[in-house]
């Protein structure tokens, strides 16, 4: 059984004892920021000189400073600037300017896992990792309530790594709702697993092409677009709520006997083999490789991979029946690609 842990577990004032510095100040980085800050921690946060997020930290009250001036104040120092840009923001600002007994945090396992990020023997390197996005993990803090994080403990230079660990998955509302244990390889793995082959890349698939079913059959793109897409939501929530046998038994009889029979033949053997070659992918090295690789040159697949996705003609239905229908205003939240983040 995984080990979980709570409230009790964990002891806030081991992080209230120390100075954070978080690094970056985007969908997790300000969730973290600010929680830390009201839980008692003394924070600071590193960006970049004229980053637009300095004034929004500043008027939140936090101390902010450039990341080389952050890191040497830290310590602790969470890193929480995307994946593909740990590894020089590492070696060019933090590694230079940290205390050589100060704690590595991360959110996920990547940099580390892959070897990208090699810090020295003499600091903890630790993960808190919440299971949800940045916005979540901030507003079910205010809420009073928490999302859940995996944590993990890859070097414990300082023998203290595991209640640091957990008392900063406290300050951040984690353990209010469980902090389970893991290790950056189970992390990592599983966490681009799972998007990859189920949550993003396995259900964005399954859309295109249900809709893509639907249309090209003749049906009206509406239509499609509500039942391939916009149900999805209520679905997804009654699995989340009580697992597959909620959503069975909550769905019609006619629907429950056309899950059971035309289920495995939408995803059958041949799915599951190709996850098993998207799991070696990521085992190997493949994967991360592969993105690296594209990030630094410039993410030229990365771009028209997104290009290609938004101009999918289900996003163009979307987005209008979404703007006529009066249930959801969430597409202002990325228009400008900063509202979330
Ligand atoms: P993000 O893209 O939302 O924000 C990154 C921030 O870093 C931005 O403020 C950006 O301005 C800043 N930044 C970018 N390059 C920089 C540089 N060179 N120097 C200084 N600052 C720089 O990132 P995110 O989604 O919060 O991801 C951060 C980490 O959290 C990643 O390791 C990610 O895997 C992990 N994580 C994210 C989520 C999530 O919900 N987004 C969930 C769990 C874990
Ligand atoms: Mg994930």
């Amino acid at each position: 059984m995984a080990k979980v842990y709570y409230e009790n577990d964990a002891d806030i004032d081991l992080i209230r004892s120390k100075k954070v510095a978080i690094i970056g100040y985007g969908s997790q980085g300000h969730a973290h920021a600010l929680n830390l800050k009201d839980s008692g921690v003394d924070v600071v946060v590193g960006l970049r000189a004229g980053s637009s997020s300095w004034e929004k930290a500043e008027a939140a009250g936090l101390q902010v400073a450039e990341v080389a001036d952050a890191v040497a104040q830290g310590d602790v120092v969470m890193i929480l600037v995307p994946d593909q840009h740990q590894r020089s923001v590492y070696a060019e600002q933090i590694a230079p300017n940290l205390k050589p007994e100060a704690a590595l945090f991360f959110a996920h396992g990547f940099n580390i896992r892959y070897g990208y990020i090699k810090p020295d023997t003499t600091h903890d390197i630790c993960m808190v990792a919440p299971k949800g996005p940045g916005h979540k993990v901030r507003e079910s803090y205010v809420d009073g309530q928490g999302i859940p994080a995996i944590v993990a403990v890859e070097q414990d230079a300082s023998g203290q790594a595991w209640p640091l660990a957990l008392s900063y998955a406290k300050a951040i509302g984690a353990t209010r709702a469980g902090a389970i244990e893991t290790t950056f390889t189970e992390e990592t793995e599983t966490d681009l697993f799972g998007e990859q082959a189920v949550l993003c890349g396995g259900v964005s698939k399954l859309i295109q092409y249900g809709f893509e079913t639907l249309t090209e059959a003749g049906y009206q793109p509406e239509i499609a677009y509500f039942e391939v897409l916009h149900e999805m939501k209520l679905i997804v929530d009654l699995i989340w709520e009580g697992g597959i046998t909620k959503q069975r038994w909550s769905i019609s009889d006619t629907a429950e006997y056309g899950d059971y029979v035309s289920g495995p033949r939408v995803i059958g053997e041949q799915v599951k083999a190709s996850m098993k070659d998207v799991l070696n992918d990521i085992q190997d090295g493949t994967f991360a490789r592969r993105f690296i690789e594209d990030q630094d040159n410039g993410g030229q697949e990365f771009k028209a991979l997104r290009a290609e996705g938004e101009a999918h003609p289900i996003e163009a239905t979307g987005k209008k029946l979404r703007a006529q229908f009066g249930w959801s205003k969430a597409d202002s939240d990325y228009v400008d690609g900063s509202a979330a983040r």
